[in-house]
């Protein structure tokens, strides 16, 4: 035998009982987007490198270390996206998607980082984004943070959301200030990454999990002394308005995303504290950022929910679709199998054959693991037996009126689970 090759690490593949999981979620996910207004944006897996410089920000952990970055054929410095507000903007701008209109937007898929891996915790991991342009207040916000709130709440996941303000980039300056001074009269507690933050982007320093500086991060000044009166108005409006839509939360006055293009809201919502990666999904208003890309100023507030972490906290699974029939043949009957499948298939039933040669005992197994909702084994050239499964009675049929027969049977079970 030849030798295996390895996954590479820290990217795995879905393997079929997990994609059935997460197709069901996937489903529920794409009909309350639509449910919420939202289009979908499908965006490119590669990038121009330069782009997560400008829009990630230089002085980042994604940027200075995670990033998959490699030279095309041509030269070009090109990387695999690690999260897709980025491309999201760039690829609005270039198609003039915010030039004097409102979109919202969603995407998801893959995103890649070099960390290392650990549960909830991957290099290859995958996201589902919401974004909103050219929206200013409070209440898209609002909207947002309900729509969060209703994706926790029905696939049962318990989280608790914090929200916070940055403001408006002239609160953030003065805040900056006050945090440096802070931190630099700490310095001899900060790690290298935070010294080096100190300098180039002190708010990211406040996203430090390292346990040993949680004294000097705790004590440090918080930006709601320096919000100016918009900004407290903006922020007192959120809160009005998730209150009036009965989403609880908690005000978190560290929270931050260090990037200079955020301004006002910041959120996310975090699971059980003892689980080590705990944050599900964030995000916030960055009002900044279309024109730091080259576009014309343009709000802007998203989130983005990191699925393998929502799908280990799935408490209550949407109902899949699911198969209706399963066929059971000998290998003799095959030819008639499939063209009752097809038959059934023309009537919108879900139909799976087992179309490999095995005992009917086996057949009999997969055909029960498979969750069809009847079982039809083919018994000789005169039809088939139909096998009741649930409400479905047992019988047998003509293969001439089979697939009638079988879909009718389909259709009354189907409407004493609707009732
Ligand atoms: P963390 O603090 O956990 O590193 P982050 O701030 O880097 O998260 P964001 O860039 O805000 O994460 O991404 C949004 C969400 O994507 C996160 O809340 C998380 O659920 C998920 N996520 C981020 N990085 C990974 C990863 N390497 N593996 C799995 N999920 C991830
Ligand atoms: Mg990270």
């Amino acid at each position: 035998m030849n030798r295996q090759i390895a996954g590479v690490r820290g990217v795995a593949a879905l393997l079929p009982a997990d994609c059935a999981r997460w197709a069901a979620v996937e489903d529920r996910l794409r009909a309350l987007m639509e449910a919420y207004g939202f289009r979908e944006i499908r965006l490119p897996i590669i990038e121009r490198t330069e782009l997560y410089g400008r829009a990630v920000g230089e002085v980042t952990d994604i940027v200075e270390k995670e990033m998959y970055t490699f030279l095309d054929r041509n030269g070009d410095s090109l990387s695999l996206r690690p999260e897709g507000t980025a491309g999201c903007v760039r690829a609005g701008i270039e198609a003039g998607l915010f030039h004097n209109q409102t979109q919202r937007l969603w995407y998801q898929g893959a995103m890649f980082r070099h960390e290392r891996p650990q549960k909830g915790r991957y290099r290859q991991f995958h996201q589902w984004g919401v974004e909103v342009y050219g929206m200013a207040g409070a209440a898209i916000e609002a909207e947002l943070i309900a729509l969060g709130a209703r994706i926790l709440r029905e696939l049962g996941v318990k989280a608790r959301l914090l929200v916070n303000s940055l403001g408006t980039p002239a609160c953030r300056e003065r805040y900056r200030d006050a945090l440096v001074e802070h931190l630099v009269a700490h310095r001899d507690r900060l790690d290298e990454d935070s010294v080096r933050r100190l300098e180039r982007n002190p708010l990211r320093v406040l996203d430090s999990k390292n346990p040993a500086m949680k004294d000097v991060l705790d004590a440090a000044p918080m930006i709601a002394d320096h919000w100016s009166a918009e900004s407290r108005e903006h922020f007192a409006s959120l809160k009005d308005h998730l209150s009036a839509l009965g989403v609880a939360f908690e005000v978190a006055p560290r929270l931050v995303r260090g990037l200079d293009y955020y301004t006002h809201t910041v959120f996310e919502w975090a699971a059980d504290e003892t689980l080590a990666q705990a944050t599900i999904a964030a995000g916030g208003r960055y009002d900044g950022l279309v024109a730091e890309l080259g576009g014309a100023a343009t709000t802007a507030v998203g989130f983005a929910i990191g699925m393998e972490r929502l799908m280990g906290l799935v408490t209550r699974l949407p109902q899949a679709a699911g198969l209706d029939v399963y066929v059971m043949t000998p290998a003799a009957l095959q030819g008639r199998a499939l063209g009752l499948a097809e038959a059934l298939r023309d009537r919108g039933v879900r139909v799976e054959t087992h179309l490999a040669a095995a005992s009917p005992k086996s057949q009999g197994k997969r055909a029960r693991e498979s969750g069809a909702r009847c079982i039809v084994e083919a018994v000789d050239e005169e039809g088939v037996a139909i096998l009741g499964t649930g409400a479905i009675e047992s019988g047998t049929v003509s293969w001439a009126q089979a697939a009638a027969r079988i879909s009718e049977i389909l259709g009354a079970e189907a409407k004493i689970h609707d009732q």
